[in-house]
């Protein structure tokens, strides 16, 4: 059997890790300012979460979901503390698209109506829901395409309040910071206006925190920057480091009940001790302050870099806005230097998501690998 060839492949096998670097089988070292699609939050094989994991595959790997497991609540109660949500319910899944999926189900079954909006530029992943409301007809199949799912222009008020006038609202979708689209933000102003609407109209806030949220901002949420609490949070990437786990988190006001929700392998005991690792780190090593913080390192030592038009984002997610497209710029980077790097939709942004645990050292690498690879390139 062959792959079936979905994404365009670089030439470089990866693999051990251990932090901000990974080696491939040749044994060259590569810095990552990628996180692996800024699904590494504490670092590469961080041995607190190794042990974890290892410690609990040795005990249970899985049982289903019909039984008692602590690791859910232990999990719930330390995500709880950490993110501010104390108050609200868990629901533990797989991918950032079934955390979506599950999220636009949820406020469909508590508010009775099919009406999603969502934004140009947005992601929220592949599954049929997720993907109906992704600003991206490419990757909708003919099954996707639904009347349904209303995108709009991002930070457009009049356009918003427009589509609102009938009342069939059942739930708003919004990114803190747009990932794939470009490392775009929404306005304070556009923030306070959909918790608003969605508060008049009986409509739920939904914040796709998959790629913005965990920490990778400087806050637990990006959506926190705008001092608004959404009625569901979903989460994935940094929440595992590699592990696949996902969650979608529930305002108190949402009753639940048996057959909104469900999945086999959603929560499980190992997935549960790689996520509650993660945070015990997260919270240990101070990690959200970290990326709060080097923030402005990244954007000090950006300052003056040719070609550079704009850098956007908060935290360790960030976007540089060249004024080429820098596809090139990115191969150079990664052949030349071994610093791995994201692209964006927008062919002109490179994408920043680096583990968290990032230090000052490695930016400066990053500086002057960066300026010798475009003196090269002039
Ligand atoms: N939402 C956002 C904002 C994302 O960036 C992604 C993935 O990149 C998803 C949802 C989908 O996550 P997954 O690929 O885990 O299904």
């Amino acid at each position: 059997m062959k792959l079936f060839d979905v994404y365009p492949l670089f030439d470089i096998e990866p693999v051990r890790g251990e932090g901000v670097y990974v080696w491939d089988k040749n044994g060259t070292k590569y810095l990552d300012l990628y996180g692996g699609h800024a699904v590494i939050s504490i670092g590469h094989s961080h041995p607190h979460f190794v042990a974890r994991i290892n410690r609990q595959l040795n005990q249970l790997a899985f049982y289903s979901n019909s039984i008692i497991n602590p690791l859910q609540s232990e999990l719930a109660a330390l995500l709880g503390e950490i993110s501010g949500l104390n108050d609200y319910q868990l629901f533990l899944c797989n991918s950032g698209a079934e955390a979506n999926e599950n999220a636009l189900k949820l406020a469909s079954f508590v508010t009775g109506r099919k009406k999603i909006i969502s934004f140009r530029n947005g992601f929220h992943g592949r599954t049929s829901l997720a993907v109906a409301v992704t600003d991206n007809p490419k990757i909708q199949a003919p099954v996707n395409k639904t009347d349904d799912a209303i995108i709009l222009p991002l930070n457009d008020i009049e356009v918003l309040e427009k589509a609102f006038a009938k009342n069939e609202i059942s739930s708003v979708i919004l990114e803190g910071i747009q990932g794939i689209g470009g490392i775009n933000m929404p306005d304070q102003e556009f923030v306070d206006t959909i918790v608003a609407l969605c508060k008049k109209h009986g409509a739920l806030f939904i914040a796709d925190a998959v790629q913005c949220g965990y920490g990778r901002s400087g806050k637990f949420f990006s959506h926190d920057y705008f001092g608004v609490k959404a009625d569901i949070y979903t989460m994935a990437k940094g929440m595992g480091n590699g592990f696949p786990v996902a969650g979608i988190a529930i305002a108190p006001h949402i009753e639940p009940k048996y057959g909104m929700l469900g999945t086999t392998y959603g929560g499980n005991h190992l997935a549960c001790a790689a996520a509650i690792a993660v945070l015990e780190v997260m919270k240990g090593e101070s990690l959200i302050e970290n990326a709060a913080e080097k923030e402005a390192v990244f954007r000090n030592a950006l300052e003056g870099v040719e070609g550079l038009k704009e850098v956007r984002g908060r935290g360790l997610m960030l976007g540089l806005e060249f004024e080429f497209p820098i596809k090139e710029l990115r191969l150079n980077l990664l052949n030349q230097q071994n610093i791995f790097t994201g692209s964006a939709t927008d062919p002109n942004v490179m994408r920043l998501l680096p583990p968290l645990t990032i230090g000052l050292k490695e930016i400066e690498t990053f500086k002057q690998a960066l300026n010798q690879t475009l003196t090269n390139m002039a």
